[in-house]
């Protein structure tokens, strides 16, 4: 029946890492104070008229039987009030914190693959970084995020991605996990059913009612019972208790430049007519590339004149920056070199930034090389 299955491949190497307790690690270490504490992230109840629920709970809160996603009054049950503790969510510091790590984690591939603020893959078979071993790898990048954020993670490093996330899941909080691909089989047969990345609650009983409990009663099941039993996710289902998962890691590559553009409906002589469309673009970029936590290192500006020739011109900047003013000089000063272009009339006046700093990078310390 395996010949249902697509071959395995056992050559790449992933990591996924995942930040332990994510939004309650990064306030708890903001404020000491409330590290004995069942911190909760979600609005209080009582002063939310009730309503709310759970962001992320520590580990103290969930020794109590806190969960994310349950309302924050049930948690409010769970918990002796002395021990409890609300947070309002600020995700705008949580992402600061999160492009920290994710800088980290550029320094050792760009193949990453964001799957929440604090969890990614990364496919490190081949990386920035030379001989290392994807173990020593993940074991570096946890240290360093622990050394510039205070903040503990769990890896799962193995040949495929689900199997990198069982890892991960499997000794948390600030585990270590290596699933090699002589010991996999073994891993997923030990695993109980609900640990598995692919089974949903509804399958999770379905699997159930059938006497499949684990990754063992898994495989021993027949191929295509699982396909006709449940479809698509019933194949996938056969893969995982085998091993296989042969999603590539997908990166989205962060934003290369960041642009504005116009097409005039007639020829534009007037030059101070161009520089207020320069001004104004210059302060809806410096909000764009405030908004991303973006600086850049170079304003372009892009010219089209009358008999359509295209015109860009690029301006480095000394320092990074996200400042209107100093976009618009550069721009001008750009244009100013044009204007004998300009003179002959302009059909598309363009001003973009590219070259970026994630604002967050410069006090980083680059110690990993
Ligand atoms: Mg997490």
């Amino acid at each position: 029946m395996d010949e249902l299955l697509p071959c395995n491949n056992f050559n790449r190497k992933i990591i996924h890492l995942d930040m332990d307790a994510f939004y309650a690690s990064v306030e708890i270490h903001d404020d000491p104070t409330i590290a004995n504490k069942a911190v909760i992230i979600g609005q209080d109840p009582r002063q939310s008229n009730g309503h709310g629920v759970v962001a992320t709970a520590n580990y103290l809160a969930r020794k109590y039987g806190v969960r994310s996603a349950m309302t924050t009054m049930q948690a409010l049950r769970l918990v002796p009030a002395e021990k409890l503790v609300f947070i309002k969510p600020n995700f705008e510091k949580y992402r600061r914190v999160s492009d920290k790590i994710h800088q980290l984690m550029y320094e050792i591939t760009d193949a990453i693959e964001s799957v929440a603020l604090d969890e990614a893959y990364m496919d490190v078979t081949t990386n920035k970084m030379g001989n290392f071993s994807a173990l020593e790898l993940a074991t570096n990048l946890q240290k360093n995020i622990y050394r510039e954020t205070g903040l503990t993670s769990s890896f799962g490093v193995s040949y495929n991605k689900y199997l990198a996330k069982m890892g991960s899941e499997y000794a948390k909080p600030f585990g270590r996990t290596v699933i090699l691909p002589d010991d996999a089989l073994e891993f997923i047969a030990s695993q109980k059913i609900e640990k598995f990345p692919g089974i949903g609650v509804k399958m999770q009983e379905q699997l159930h009612e059938l006497q499949i409990y684990t990754g063992a009663d898994l495989q021993k099941q027949n191929i295509k019972f699982l396909l006709d039993r449940f479809n698509k996710a019933g194949y996938i289902i056969a893969q995982q208790a085998k091993g296989i998962d042969l999603r590539p890691v997908i990166s989205k590559r962060p934003r290369k430049s960041l642009g504005l553009e116009h097409t005039f409906d007639v020829n534009i002589y007037d030059y101070d007519k161009l520089l207020t469309w320069l001004r104004n673009y210059s302060c809806e970029l410096a909000q764009k590339l405030r908004t991303l936590n973006l600086q850049t290192r170079t304003v372009v500006i892009k010219l089209r004149t009358a008999d359509f020739i295209t015109i860009t011109r690029r301006s480095a900047l000394a320092v990074a920056t996200t400042d209107a003013m100093t976009i618009y000089q550069h721009a001008k000063s750009s244009l100013e070199d044009e204007i004998d272009c300009v003179s002959g009339g302009v059909r598309l006046l363009g001003l973009s930034a590219t070259d970026f700093e994630q604002k967050s990078y410069e006090t980083l310390s680059l110690d990993l090389f």
